[in-house]
């Protein structure tokens, strides 16, 4: 039985309680313990401390998780299952919390089994909210070599290019969170990270800035951008050698594993927050895969990698 060892109103330990009989639980006809705490007289269940307490359709729960990874959408997901849509969706929210603590948990392991990480390729990732004229940015961090996303973060910054004049005309100026945002990261990653670690990134200018910022000690490589593209997939390079393949490659995945951020799609972003929980949840789906595929052995020569992807 796996019980907290906290009352929930007194915070009373295991030995102040006492056995309260079972109910069946209707949504899946479990038998669950009953508890009653002698210090407070309250009165709670096996069930008041799992993640899952008071969900109605907790059978849903791992098929839910399971989709928002493999590039389903909500409503596909809510047919698969079973649900209304807005189950799917507030399922989207209470799952991504599970997911980003896990998340932490996993980077965690990583390091233990594998030692302080070395290096990181850093990049930011374009979509968008509601419309084309709104674009997001996300920058994300990602162990060189093993594709290890070690966060990432999402801002709004100004449609550029040929809609920027086409978007300050129809929803005004639209603010650029893009250096917060990022300074907010990199500095989240000294947490996990050691001070001489190094980066690979592209020519973008603020991060140098950021890094020698939070990294003083960090070395800093930049490499060239290739973004020159196969038709619909932006991320994925044709280049024979791709220093920055790691961070390319993930969001070359994200885009094909995460429905809102696929390149032709009905399915758009409409709050950034909804956009980083489904992130989280495919960053947790994702690991799982890693794992599953043991990165050791999984762990590619870039080169040959890259080749054998690109033909
Ligand atoms: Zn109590």
């Amino acid at each position: 039985m796996d019980v907290n060892d906290q009352c929930p109103r007194c915070a009373a330990t295991r030995r102040s309680w006492v056995r309260d009989g079972f109910y069946s639980r209707l949504d899946d006809a479990k038998r669950i313990q009953r508890w009653l705490c002698k210090q407070c007289g309250k009165k709670f269940s096996s069930a008041t401390f799992k993640p899952t307490y008071r969900q109605k359709k907790r059978r849903i729960n791992s098929t839910v998780r399971f989709g928002f990874g493999s590039n389903l959408c909500q409503r596909d997901i809510a047919e698969l299952v079973g649900v209304n849509v807005k189950t799917i969706a507030a399922r989207l929210i209470w799952q991504a919390k599970l997911s980003r603590a896990k998340n932490q948990r996993y980077i965690q392991a990583f390091i233990a089994k594998h030692g302080d990480i070395k290096t990181v390729q850093f990049d930011d990732l374009v979509t968008f909210e509601h419309t084309n004229c709104k674009p997001l940015t996300v920058p994300i961090a990602v162990v060189d070599g093993y594709r290890v996303p070690l966060g990432f973060g999402i801002a709004s910054i100004p449609a550029f290019g040929r809609l920027a004049a086409i978007a300050r005309k129809r929803y005004g100026k639209r603010a650029d969170h893009s250096r917060a945002t990022r300074d907010a990261l990199v500095q989240q990653l000294t947490q996990i990270l050691p001070e001489n670690v190094a980066f690979k990134t592209d020519g973008h200018t603020h991060y140098p800035i950021v890094i020698d910022k939070h990294f003083p000690k960090a070395k800093h490589t930049v490499h060239k951008s290739e973004r020159g593209s196969v038709v619909g997939q932006g991320e994925l390079k044709k280049t024979r050698f791709d220093p920055l393949f790691s961070v390319n490659h993930s969001f070359a995945t994200m885009r094909a594993k995460i429905n809102r951020l696929n390149r032709r799609t009905w399915c758009t972003t409409k709050l950034p927050e909804r956009l980083a929980d489904h992130i989280d949840i495919f960053i947790d789906v994702f690991s799982d895969r890693l794992r599953l595929l043991d990165v050791t052995v999984w762990r590619y020569r870039n080169t040959q990698h890259n080749a054998a992807i690109v033909r």
